[in-house]
């Protein structure tokens, strides 16, 4: 004889926060939830990368972090995550879709008053576009002040070739280069062109003092055509997919540790207040 009876309905697991209802979402979080908004860009990745390269490092790594940290029982969630970014670097580059600096605070100090209206106290970026770096810093501030949330901006982590794990970029791998081809190389393969991955660094100025293009005591202003027409910043032509499964691996260890230590965070010393 077969059961009519309706079955449960199927618990996801997954932490996505808009799969649930509002009254379970308030339901769910408690003041030590984590909430992390993913942000990732649509731009200009050469021809051999897909627009959505910074979007989808930035939406499945988060995902495989905040899974694994909640299946180790973190209390973390996960917001969609935020395709459009300040991508301005690649504004020449048809496909970029930008936001200015303006546009791109206000709408992540709206999306952090929201969070502020859950039970939730903490709101961590999940970063996936190096574009947005400086501008996420000053809206961890804005959003701590404004609110009084707990604010932290993590990310993929995405390193330079170092001559070691793949060519010597020089500081350079900063775009379409080894590690984010090598990633999606890992991600989505049937995204990549290796037949188009060509190294692009710009050797002109690798031999300055002080203006650097990374930590350097000056910093200077550009946009990606300034190095070339491709504008591509890094080596892709030594791109692969086990390198990029290496730092995916890497990614999700280091960002369940480090929502971990976010989770333990205070600001002030044992005996004052908890935020
Ligand atoms: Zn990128």
């Amino acid at each position: 004889m077969s059961d009519l009876r309706p079955r449960p309905r199927v618990r996801s697991r997954s932490r996505d926060l808009v799969e649930l209802s509002g009254p379970a979402l308030s339901a769910a979080l408690g003041e030590d939830s984590i909430v992390v908004l993913p942000t990732g860009a649509i731009e200009h990745h050469g021809p051999h990368l897909p627009l959505a390269t910074d979007w989808l490092m930035a939406d499945l790594i988060s995902r495989a972090v905040v899974e694994e940290a909640a299946a180790g029982g973190q209390d973390v969630w996960l917001l969609p995550a935020l395709a459009y970014t300040k991508s301005d670097e690649h504004h020449w580059a048809p496909g970029t879709v930008w936001l200015t600096a303006e546009t791109l605070l206000q709408t992540v100090v709206d999306i952090g008053r929201s969070v502020a209206a859950t039970p939730a106290r903490t709101l961590v970026f999940y970063n996936g576009h190096g574009g947005n770096i400086a501008l996420l810093q000053v809206a961890l501030r804005e959003l701590r002040r404004r609110f009084g949330l707990r604010t932290f901006l993590m990310g993929t982590g995405m390193v330079a070739g170092d001559g070691v794990n793949g060519p010597d970029e020089h500081g350079f791998g900063v775009h379409g280069g080894h590690s984010e081809t090598s990633m999606i190389l890992h991600l989505r393969p049937d995204l990549v062109d290796m037949g188009q991955a060509r190294r692009w660094i710009p050797d002109h100025l690798l031999d300055t003092e002080f203006v650097r293009f990374n930590g350097g005591p000056v910093h200077f202003g550009w946009t990606s055509d300034d190095f070339g027409p491709d504008g591509v910043v890094g080596d892709a032509s030594g791109a692969n997919a086990a390198w990029g499964a290496e730092l995916h691996a890497t990614a999700v260890r280091n960002g369940v540790a480090q929502l971990a230590e976010i989770a333990r965070f205070r600001h002030r010393p044992p005996g004052g207040a908890t935020a």
